[in-house]
């Protein structure tokens, strides 16, 4: 123990600063006379945590007065329905945000399904031409997860001009979009996966350390550099109860800043769909 007083992020907290930020401005344009924005979720079928997770949805954009529009698709629907229903979406002018909640059933092509939300609407940042965007740096809706990783790192004041980043995981959702934006804010970012031959070594070296993995507590203590800033994004559950890539207790007094795996990222990752909704929808105000 380095005698390190770690700060357990409170992503709830942030999330609600942010949000209450949102609302003041999405308060601002309804008292100009405009309307308010407004997120649409595809839902397919009846996935018990997708409908859990599109509640959460509804119940974040009614809290910073954005309206939601929640469009139900049985699980039978066939691919050509889903991309109906998409594309009825995208033509209506009235829908700023277009989120397709996934997983999608077996044997629809999520790529082609998210691939087919306009680009100005995908506040998921999942289409190829925003994360295309992404990738050149160019302006563009980002995903939500990395976004609210960023924002986290900037509300405890980490450094990230010149630090040693190392991101495990490469996924589209996480680790590949993190991964730019922390090479965007100059950072030296380490991508490790599940073929990186020594993740611990890797680890050493970081002064941030993102955990985008889903192996239930893969991040050992002895693996996190002294006054590291450690992101946990991982969820699993382990007999029941939720657990995170990181051993977040263990971190105490190591790490300079450790995200719960309990209102840590989560929280923070559906704000950050609010704040895409926002942007689209001034986007689209300026058109
Ligand atoms: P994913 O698509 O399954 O990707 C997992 C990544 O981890 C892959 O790149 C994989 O490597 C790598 N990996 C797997 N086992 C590994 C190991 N033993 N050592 C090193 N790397 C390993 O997952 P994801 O969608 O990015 O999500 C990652 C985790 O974050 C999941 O637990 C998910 O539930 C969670 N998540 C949380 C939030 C939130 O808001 N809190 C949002 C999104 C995701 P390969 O590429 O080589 O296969």
């Amino acid at each position: 123990m380095s005698g390190i007083e770690t700060i357990v992020v409170d992503g709830l907290a942030l999330a609600k600063e942010i949000r209450a930020e949102l609302a003041v401005a999405v308060a601002a344009h309804v008292a100009s006379g405009r309307r308010p924005p407004k997120l649409a979720v595809v839902l397919v079928g009846e996935d018990p945590a997708s409908a859990s997770y599109i509640k959460g949805k509804r119940r974040a954009c009614q809290s910073v007065g954005m309206e939601s529009v929640e469009c139900n698709l049985p699980a039978s629907a066939s691919q050509a329905e889903i991309l109906g229903s998409v594309e009825s979406l995208n033509a209506d002018p009235g829908v700023d945000g277009i989120l397709v909640q996934l997983p999608l059933p077996d044997g629809i092509d999520a790529n082609l399904v998210t691939g087919a939300v306009r680009p100005d609407k995908d506040v998921d940042g999942l289409s190829p031409e925003n994360a295309g965007r992404l990738l050149l740096g160019r302006p563009c809706l980002t995903a939500c997860t990395p976004l609210g990783i960023l924002e986290i790192l900037d509300r405890h004041e980490i450094p990230l001009e010149g630090a040693e980043a190392v991101v495990l995981g490469r996924s589209n959702i996480v680790g590949k979009p993190v991964s730019l934006l922390l090479q965007q804010r100059n950072a030296s970012v380490t991508m490790c996966h599940s073929r990186t031959r020594d993740l611990a070594a890797h680890c050493r070296e970081a002064d941030v350390l993102v955990a985008a993995v889903g192996v239930p507590r893969l991040v050992k203590a002895d693996w996190v550099k002294p006054g590291a800033a450690v992101i946990d994004v991982g969820v699993s559950v382990v007999d029941g109860v939720l657990t995170g890539d990181v051993d977040t207790e263990s971190l105490r007094g190591i790490a300079r800043i450790v995200t719960p795996h309990r209102r840590g990222v989560g929280p923070m990752t559906i704000t950050m769909l609010l704040r895409n909704t926002l942007q689209a929808y001034e986007a689209h105000l300026a058109e």
